[in-house]
């Protein structure tokens, strides 16, 4: 028998059926949803350009949050915009810095990171190499299809966080739900932006905290249901 034919009839064979649906399955069940969390504004104080990582400060409330999210089964994963590389204000090597710095500082308090994603281009940039119209730059959104790839993720169940409206807009285009933090550019967005923006946010939260508290009521109330 051709060796094509022999492994069409034994995926008809009814044990190997259900073997094949059961393995899945259980690929479909280690699929985790995600919270894509913006950087500046969100975890760390907004200061213009971190340039430099002494300008990196974690804003309260967060490792709290993150050790949420790890606890109760979300990946957690930060995608950022970091065109300063591409305008030449500081080298890709500090933002890998500061990530370094972040990871660190969160290990230290057992939280972990399951990516981080960011996108150093700008389409008016000074540096040749960095200098284009990506499909990375938020509000498109090449950074989760980044974190596809490396990650199991169910991206129906999952959330972005942000404090501006493009973070919102980012959610909106990944179909992924959107919550605005009043943290960072948060407020101002809120007050100018947002009465304007056609993505709007499944919710408004004090800061990051807040938000994945939200998440996760929101969460037990349907798994309750
Ligand atoms: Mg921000
Ligand atoms: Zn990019």
């Amino acid at each position: 028998m051709q060796w094509g034919l022999r492994v069409a009839l034994h995926l008809l064979d009814p044990v190997s059926c259900l073997l094949y649906s059961c393995l899945w399955m259980i690929g479909q069940n280690m699929k985790k949803p995600a919270v894509f969390i913006d950087r500046d504004g969100t975890i760390n104080e907004q200061m213009g350009y971190i340039n430099h990582v002494s300008r990196f400060v974690i804003l309260p409330g967060v490792v709290e949050a993150l050790m949420l999210l790890n606890e109760n089964g979300f990946h957690v994963v930060i995608v950022t915009n970091q065109s300063g590389v591409a305008r030449g204000y500081f080298p890709l090597g500090l933002v890998h810095e500061v990530h370094d710095f972040l990871d660190a500082s969160l290990r230290k308090d057992h939280v972990t990171l399951d990516g981080i994603f960011f996108c150093p281009h700008h389409p008016n940039g000074s540096v040749p190499e960095f200098t284009k119209r990506c499909n990375c730059r938020k509000p498109r959104t090449g950074l989760i299809d980044q974190a596809c790839r490396s990650l199991e993720i169910d991206l129906q169940n999952s959330y972005a966080i942000g404090d501006r409206c493009d973070d919102i807009e980012f959610a909106r285009r990944a179909g992924v739900k959107g919550i605005l933090v009043k943290t960072g550019y948060g407020l101002g967005e809120i007050k100018y932006l947002l009465p304007h923006s056609t993505a709007k946010p499944v919710y408004i939260a004090e800061d990051l905290l807040h938000a994945v508290q939200w998440i996760i009521n929101v969460e037990k109330a349907a798994e309750n249901r």
